[in-house]
Parts: C-alpha cells; structure tokens; sequence
C-alpha cells in the first residue's frame, strides 16, 4: 500500500528519558498539528531529528527506533557538532536571515557550514530512502531540508517528491546573492511539486529560476532535467476548531476573567512572538511608545504585554538581539512608568497552551507587527479564539497571513508613525466594525485550517503524478536509440540533415561563444569520409560563420535556415531566389526601437532576415518587450512580406517563403529504397524541416520542446553520441550494456506533442 513519508527537520514529538527507557509523547507545534491527520492515516511514517539526545548505545538506538515507530516516526541523528553547523550555522545563520530580507544578520564565511548542511541533507535523503517503498509519496519540509528533494531524486528516480517552503522565498535580487543559490534551486527543484504559502513567494521563486538557472516557468510549471515540476500556493491554516473549543473551556474563561481583574479597566495590547529579530520587536516597541508620546492621555489606560518566547538561544545574533530587546524595554518603561501602572509587561519565558489561549481572548488589541515572516500563525490563533467576535488585528503586510487576513489593520512595521496610528483606531474602533471584521476573519481561518492545507497539498502532490510519468517531453531509451542507429547502419546509405545550435552544441549566451570544438569537427568529417554519407549542416546563422566554422569539411553547408547553400569546399554559396527590396528598413526601423529599448539585446542582420537576440537582456524583462515587438510585427507582417519566427531569445524576421522545410526539395530528397534519411532538430524551424521529410525518414528532437520528432534525445551531448553510434558498432554495445545493467527505458516510437 503507498504510504506518505513526511521528512522535516524535527521530529513531531519530545523524547524523554526514564530509567533506561524513552518516553515519547506528541508535541504541539503547527506543523505537527497540520500534519496530524495525514500522518495517522495509512500507516505514514515520518522521519526527522529526534532532537539533542546523549550519545547513545547500540541498544539504545534499538530501543529509542522502537518506541518512536510506535507512534509513526523514525529518527535521523545527529551529532552536536552536527547540529551546529548544518541547523544553527547554515540553515538558521544563513538561510533565514537571508530568506527574511536581513542580509546583514547573514552569517559570512559560512563555506563550512555548508558542507555540513550538504552532508545533513544527504543523511536525510538516505534515511527517506531506506524507508521508501513503491509508490509512496514524500513529502519534504522546509528550508533546512533544501537539498534533500534532489538528493532524493538521484537515489530514487521514480518517486513522488512534494517540498513545502515554511519561510518566505525573498526577491530575487535577494536570493541571488547566497554563493549556493545555484545548488539550493537545483536541490529544491528535485520535487515534484513545491508548494509556498503566497503568490508573492512563489513569484519570487519563479523570478530566480528565470534568473539565475535561465528556464523558463509557464503557468505554475516548469520542465527541467526531463521532468515537469508544479508550483502551487497553499497558505498554511491552524487547527481552528480546537482553539474555538479551548477558549470556550472554563479553565480559559477563568483566566481570562483573572486577566481582566488584573487589568483593572486597562485596554490590553498584546504581542506573542519568538525571539527572533524577523519578528519586529523594536519597531512594535516604538510605536507604541510613539503612541503614549502622541496621546500622553493614555498613559496608565493601557497595558502591553509582550511575551517573548526563548529561540535559537545558541546563535550569537540572536542572543544580541535580545540585548538590544531588554535595554529597549528598559527606556520605554522608565519613560512612562507611574507609580501605579507599567506600560510594557515584558515575559521572557514560553507559556502553556492555555495562558496563551487566556490572553488571545483577553486582549483588546493583538499586534502581530513582523518585519517579515512566512505566514505567522499566532494572527490565526488569534482570530480562531475570538468566538466573542471582538478583539481587533493589527498585522503587518510583511506576514504571509496578511494575503489571506485582509480585515485586519494592516500596517507597515518600519512606518512607526503609521503604526502608532493603527493601535490607536484599534483601540478606539465601534463595536460594530469590530465585530464586521472579526466575523470575516474568523470565518476565513476556520475554513482555511490546517486539516485543509495539508489535503489540499497532498491531492496537488497526487495529481502530479501522471504528468511527471507521461512520455512528452522524455527521451527515448537507449535501447530504442541503438535501433535506430542499427536501421540508418544497416541503410545502403545515409542523408543526414543536422541543425547546428542547441543541436550539435548547447546554446551560448551570445551567438559568437557557441564555435564548434575540435571534437564535434571531427565527428562531423569522420561521418562525411564514412561510405555513402551525405551530411548537410543546417543553420540559422549567416554563411560568413558557417563558412568560417566549417567551410574546410567535405559536408554540404545551408545558412540562414536555407536561403544559402554551399555543396562542396571551395564552391559558391547559392541563394533560393533574389532578395526582395527595401523590406529591410521597414523590418530594421522596427527592431532598432527594440534595440534601443532593451538594454543586453543586439541586432543581427542576416541577407535574407534581421534577427533581434535578448538572451542577454534581463530575462523577465527580454520576454516582455519580445512580446511588445511580436505585437507590433504581427500587425504589418503581410504589408511587410515577412515571416515573424520566434526562437530561443530570439526573434527573427525573413521574407516570406524562406524555411528549413525548403532544403528538402533544394537538394532533391526523395522516398528511395535504402536510403536512411535522419533528421535532428532542437528548435520550431526545424518541425518545418521535419514536415516535409519522405515517408520512413528518422527525426529526431534535441532537448524537451514539444516536438513532433519520433524520436528524442535529452541534449546535444546525446545527439552526438547516437551520431557516434552510426560510426561505430562497439559505442552501440556499450549503451546496451548500460542498459542490461538497469537504466531506466523511457518511451518509443512518437513523442507527444505539447504546447
Ligand atoms: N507558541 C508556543 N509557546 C508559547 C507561545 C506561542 O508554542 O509560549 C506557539 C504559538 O501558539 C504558535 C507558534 O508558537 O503556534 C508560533 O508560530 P508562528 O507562525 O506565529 O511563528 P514562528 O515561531 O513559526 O516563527
């Protein structure tokens, strides 16, 4: 039966030591309580850091696995050193400061811990492995486990993978400048589905993966490495019913009305937080100072009570930010203190379930004013509790919870004044619109709760299944490629038809840096010299290059997608028919404007076409004027007597009529008996090529475009070697060996076609 293996850092509960023995009882966090109904469902495992144990005995791990199975859950240990490095060192000195936006709270030279964040993950990815069956899901949490998804995916290739991001994915501009920003996109992009609380960190994520590994996302998907990978937004809920059913309990509405004595008619300001200099600490801190200074009549009719949770006690910046916290604290009291009353009741401890829940319902007024923070889930708590349909929210608009809490105040935490400004219109807001706000509120997060979030995670997991499986897109399997090889051997002889760029060499940057290398040249003439061979390269490029790059080789060269031939060394390069007047200036006063407008983009003026390339222009900002100048050429394109045809971050423009599908009657290709025709392409203009081919001919797609190619190869590394193969019988044994030996045989005969 497929079983969900949910793998975060920690584990869902606490483990205690009695004589000998472990006691492991559950604990209470949002994740756990998220997770709670899936992983009691069909026997889910979940696997983790059971937390800082002594160094145990063989036995003693045998006993610990047992109790811990007991309740679902198996453990990957680490050692202190461990745990300092890979959890306090990376992931919390790097990763989430950077993640928050606080890029000078970043740990530097932070190499070290890098390696030991690497090594921890892997630890993880083999734990998940040695538990993983057929056909289970896995679903990895957060960013200390970035890498794990990839690690995951070279073990087992097969497996459903779903990662969930905890914490903001910050801008680009951000992201980009962590040294491992290569490796944590590739690690998390081992998934199947990555999930994000909001459009805004999905955005972001997108944005980088444009940037920085230059793929571009299509709707919520992107094909990478030979599958297709989903994003999705799932804001994280809490167990709503549960806090409804707490505050109404008579042990909560107890303390509650002991707070509220204590508080002797005072408005209550509340702020629940874990030290953490995400939080916004100071800056609520001011602002309610701000606040007593600008309406000194409040003064002794308020209470702040801030409860401030211990937190990553072990990281230097945030034992320096408590520091900073306590002097601050200090200030602000000795400046409003009277001898009756003290502003800011500072609680420098954690509380039980039931205070918490006490004070929620006790509170006049919550601020939950972080500088940044994933969702923050005491806002929902919060409003879960308020079954009085009172109580006002001030929430800052850098909390993922602001997405979805849009009636709360909303405030911008580094705006001081304007915060000041919101505690004092939640202090002094009409019953009536508390109560409109609240309701809505209310009504919002018991729908959206955490049973919800992870179900509704879970079937996006699910129904990513069948897309990661199709055969669109994958590469036919070696078996499959030495077939064809073997046909085109076995062939009286043989036409190839090969496209140069993205074909016979990966795409460059800019068209100058993708010359051919000395082994491709070889091959090339080891093909040409091979009995009964016709090579023809074909390209989009101008025949000044193609004529410098292989003019020398006895193969016959098509520029320009075919307006030029050459036939032998040392011939003439022949157009298909006369240019056309004066529809170069109209094309090139068009793409000139692009030119000017797009800075990183260049002109290439070709006989027969001008091409306009932004490969080195901003990506997001190169498909944007792209599509502004696809507009603008579509409208005149008949008056213009052109062809528009859009390539890799490119747009060319050539006269109508002029395509690679014209090369076949050029050079008279016709159905004849034993003659093996193969066709490679990695690009739209190629299809055309591929149209027009005779019955029986081979084509052959380069890399993962839709394609109507029969066949597929996954770049221009593979294109070569099935190329090598024609050559040579032994490099057709060896991949069959490779084969024998358990590789993966993907899909035959006809690829699927997607747009
Ligand atoms: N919380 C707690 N002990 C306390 C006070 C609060 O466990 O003494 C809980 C609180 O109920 C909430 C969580 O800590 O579920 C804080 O989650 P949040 O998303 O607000 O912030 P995070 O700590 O994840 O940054």
């Amino acid at each position: 039966m497929s079983r969900l293996l949910i793998v975060s850092n920690r584990l869902p509960v606490t483990v205690t030591r009695e004589e000998g023995d472990f006691i492991v009882g559950p604990s209470v966090g949002g994740l756990a309580t998220g997770l709670k109904g899936p992983h009691e469902r069909s026997g889910a495992l979940w696997i983790g850091w059971p937390g800082d144990l002594p160094r145990l005995s063989k036995e003693e791990r045998a006993v610990l696995e047992e109790r811990l199975a007991a309740v679902g859950t198996a453990p990957v240990y680490l050692t202190q050193a461990e745990v300092r490095r890979y959890y306090e060192g990376f992931a919390n000195g790097v990763l989430w400061p950077l993640f928050h936006y606080l890029i000078d709270k970043v740990q530097p030279d932070a190499g070290e811990n890098w390696l030991a964040y690497t090594e921890a993950n892997q630890r993880f990815a083999e734990a998940v492995a040695a538990h993983y069956r057929r056909g289970d899901a896995i679903w990895v949490h957060d960013y200390q486990l970035a890498l794990v998804p990839v690690l995951l995916r070279q073990i087992l290739p097969e497996a459903r993978i779903g990662f969930f991001l905890h914490i903001p994915f910050p801008s680009s501009d951000v992201f980009r400048v962590l040294p491992w920003r290569t490796e944590i996109l590739e690690g998390i992009l081992g998934a199947d589905l990555v999930g994000f609380h909001t459009y805004s960190y999905l955005r972001h994520f997108s944005r980088t993966i444009n940037l920085i590994l230059r793929r571009e996302v299509t709707g919520n998907r992107l094909q990478y490495s030979n599958r297709e990978i989903r994003f999705g937004v799932f804001p994280m809920g809490i167990d709503a019913q549960h806090f409804e059913r707490m505050a109404e309990s008579g042990p909560v509405r107890d303390e509650v009305a002991s707070i509220r004595e204590d508080l002797g008619g005072r408005k209550l300001l509340l702020g629940i937080d874990r030290l953490d200099y995400t939080k916004g600490l100071p800056h609520r801190i001011m602002a309610v100072d701000r606040l007593i200074e600008r309406e000194p009549s409040l003064r002794g009719k308020i209470r702040f009570v801030q409860v401030v949770v211990p937190s990553r006690t072990k990281v230097e910046s945030y034992r320096n930010y408590r520091q900073e916290l306590d002097g601050l604290v200090g200030r602000v009291n000795s400046r409003h203190a009277t001898i009756q009353s003290v502003l800011i009741h500072y609680l420098y401890h954690s509380i039980s379930q039931e205070q918490l829940v006490a004070f929620y319902r006790a509170a006049d007024v919550m601020l939950v004013t972080p500088l940044r923070d994933g969702m923050n889930l005491v806002a929902k708590e919060f409003v879960a509790t308020r079954t009085d349909d009172s109580g006002v929210l001030v929430l800052s608009e850098f909390a993922g919870a602001a997405s979805e809490l849009a009636e709360a105040l909303q405030v911008n935490p580094y705006d001081t004044e304007a915060t000041a400004t919101a505690i004092l219109a939640a202090l002094s807001m009409s019953e009536e619109e508390r109560r409109a706000r609240m309701q809505a509120l209310r009504r919002r997060v018991a729908t959206y709760d955490s049973y919800r979030w992870a179900e509704s995670f879970l079937a996006a997991l699910d129904a990513a299944r069948p897309r990661t499986a199709t055969r669109a897109g994958r590469v036919s399997s070696p078996q499959t490629l030495a077939r064809v090889a073997e046909q085109l051997r076995g062939a009286w002889g043989r036409v190839l038809l090969l496209d140069y760029d993205g074909t016979l060499v990966p795409y460059a940057t800019s068209p100058q840096l993708a010359a051919p290398d000395a082994e491709l040249l070889d091959l090339l003439k080891a093909l040409a010299v091979h009995p009964r061979t016709v090579v023809h390269l074909i390209s989009g490029r101008p025949p000044e290059v193609i004529q410098r790059w292989f003019g020398s080789l006895p193969i016959t060269l098509h520029a320009e997608h075919g307006f030029w031939s050459r036939f032998y060394p040392g011939g003439w390069w022949l157009p298909l028919h006369a240019e056309a007047p004066g529809w170069k200036e109209k094309v090139g006063s068009i793409l000139n404007e692009a030119l000017r407008t797009t800075p990183g983009s260049f002109l290439e003026e070709k006989t027969a076409a001008m091409a306009w390339h932004y490969g080195m222009a901003d990506p997001e900002f190169g498909e944007r004027q792209a599509a502004e100048l696809t507009r603008r050429l579509l409208r005149d394109l008949k008056e213009l007597g052109v062809d528009l045809v859009p390539g890799n971050k490119v747009l060319e423009v050539r006269m109508a009529g002029t395509h690679k599908g014209v090369i076949a009657e050029r050079i008279g290709l016709e159905p004849a008996d034993g003659m093996g025709v193969l066709a490679m392409g990695d690009h739209r203009t190629d299809e055309e090529l591929f149209a027009v081919l005779p019955p029986g001919s081979i084509t052959v797609h380069v890399g993962s475009r839709p394609s109507k190619a029969a066949y597929r190869v996954s770049g221009p590394a593979e294109a070569r070697a099935l190329l090598r193969m024609l050559l040579d019988e032994r490099a057709e044994s060896t991949m069959e060996r490779a084969e024998t030996q358990g590789q993966e045989v993907g899909s035959e005969g006809q690829a699927e076609v997607r747009e």
